[in-house]
């Protein structure tokens, strides 16, 4: 390609992925191409109600506007390069965004829901020291249309078997990356899933995660009431530094501070979600159980013990599980709510974020093989 054809390329006009987009931005797009706003809220139904991928299915649009559309914009989704159902019904995805990026989606069924949990970015930058994402590095935030697109590609794929209900009932953001620092696309992604036009999900069924980035979670406070997973783990700055980095910066004393704030920012009745690993020996003495009530005083909370799941060089053990469920008692002997989170899809797959691990592991030992073969190695 010469000079020239690359200028040509450059004129083109980026085509706009209408995944990613609120009502409000589908408004504003259509007003600028001089059509009527209210096409705004057909196409999200076509997109998001009815899993169309071409504009050709959109039938109540005119040919002319499907014409136009075609033209300046697109339904842009990731590549699935490994698809997986375990024995207990989870299944697992790796995609693909572009060259080198690839993220997690995994969908949990359950009787009466389903849940789907979604990647917010490509890798994480925090380096939690129990975390198996954290290994990978951060490579870039996702877009929303990205963030989006997992939920568009589950819906189409698990439909496929399952045409008459709806599977996905519940969404959260806790796979790869930490969502509030990408927080204008998470945000978006939000007001999707929640919008009626859209997947029409309420505010209980969409939950973020995160490890307490208090600047923004004072500001997701004021601007959305989606329901809250805090990432604790820990009950001291000292241990908690240690596995959760980000605590250096903002310390549980502040982060306790936010979380109220937090609590009280919201219209409804609402609680937040301590998710908290059970590694051996590191937080899950009978003292820590009884230092995590006094921590918990006053929010409404419930506490999710997480048995740790090993990886490699992970340095850490989980708690023996008579341990896990004596901590639980402990907890609910001061008046807490408190779970132990179900292991699922182990067959699958040992930890949380190994799974884009393997499968670039396996391309690079398939690329290798060919180079190899080829003798370009
Ligand atoms: S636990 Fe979450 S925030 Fe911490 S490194 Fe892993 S993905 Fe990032």
């Amino acid at each position: 390609m010469n000079v020239l054809d690359n200028q040509q390329v450059n004129l083109q006009p980026l085509k706009q992925n209408l995944l990613g987009m609120t009502l409000q931005d589908l408004e504003a797009f259509f007003i600028e191409s001089g059509e009527k706003a209210f096409r705004a809220s057909q196409v999200m139904k076509w997109l998001h109600q009815m899993l169309a991928t071409d504009f050709d299915a959109m039938t109540n649009i005119s040919k002319s506007l499907r014409e136009t559309l075609k033209q300046t914009a697109c339904i842009d989704v990731p590549a699935i390069v490994f698809d997986q159902t375990s024995s207990d019904g989870t299944r697992k995805w790796v995609m693909q965004l572009d060259a080198g990026n690839k993220i997690e989606t995994v969908y949990i069924p359950e009787s009466g829901r389903g849940t789907l949990c979604i990647s917010s970015q490509v890798g994480c930058a925090l380096d939690c020291s129990f975390c198996s994402t954290a290994r990978q590095g951060f490579s870039r935030n996702l877009t929303a249309a990205e963030i989006v697109a997992q939920v568009f590609v589950a819906s189409i794929l698990l439909g496929k078997e399952h045409r008459d209900e709806r599977k996905i009932t519940n969404i959260v953001l806790m796979g790869m990356g930490e969502p509030l620092l990408n927080y204008d696309n998470v945000l978006k992604a939000i007001t999707i899933f929640m919008e009626d036009n859209a997947y029409g999900l309420s505010k209980r069924r969409v939950t973020l995660s995160t490890s307490g980035v208090i600047p923004k979670l004072d500001l997701l406070g004021q601007q959305s009431d989606v329901a809250l997973a805090v990432s604790l783990h820990a009950v001291s700055d000292a241990v908690r530094d240690s596995l959760v980095p980000i605590n250096q910066k903002y310390p549980l004393k502040e982060l306790m501070a936010s979380c109220r704030q937090y609590i009280n920012n919201q219209t409804a009745k609402s609680h937040i979600t301590f998710e908290y690993v059970m590694l051996n020996g590191v937080n899950d003495s009978r003292q820590d159980a009884v230092k995590l009530v006094k921590l918990l005083k006053g929010i409404p909370a419930k506490v999710n013990l997480i048995p740790f799941n090993p990886f490699p060089d992970s340095g850490y053990d989980c708690s023996p599980m008579s341990v896990i469920k004596e901590f639980k008692e402990l907890l609910m002997q001061a008046g807490l709510v408190a779970t132990i989170r179900k292991t699922r899809g182990e067959d699958i797959d040992a930890a949380c974020g190994q799974l884009v691990g393997k499968v670039e592991d396996k391309s690079r030992r398939e690329k290798k093989f060919q180079d190899l073969r080829y003798g370009m190695s």
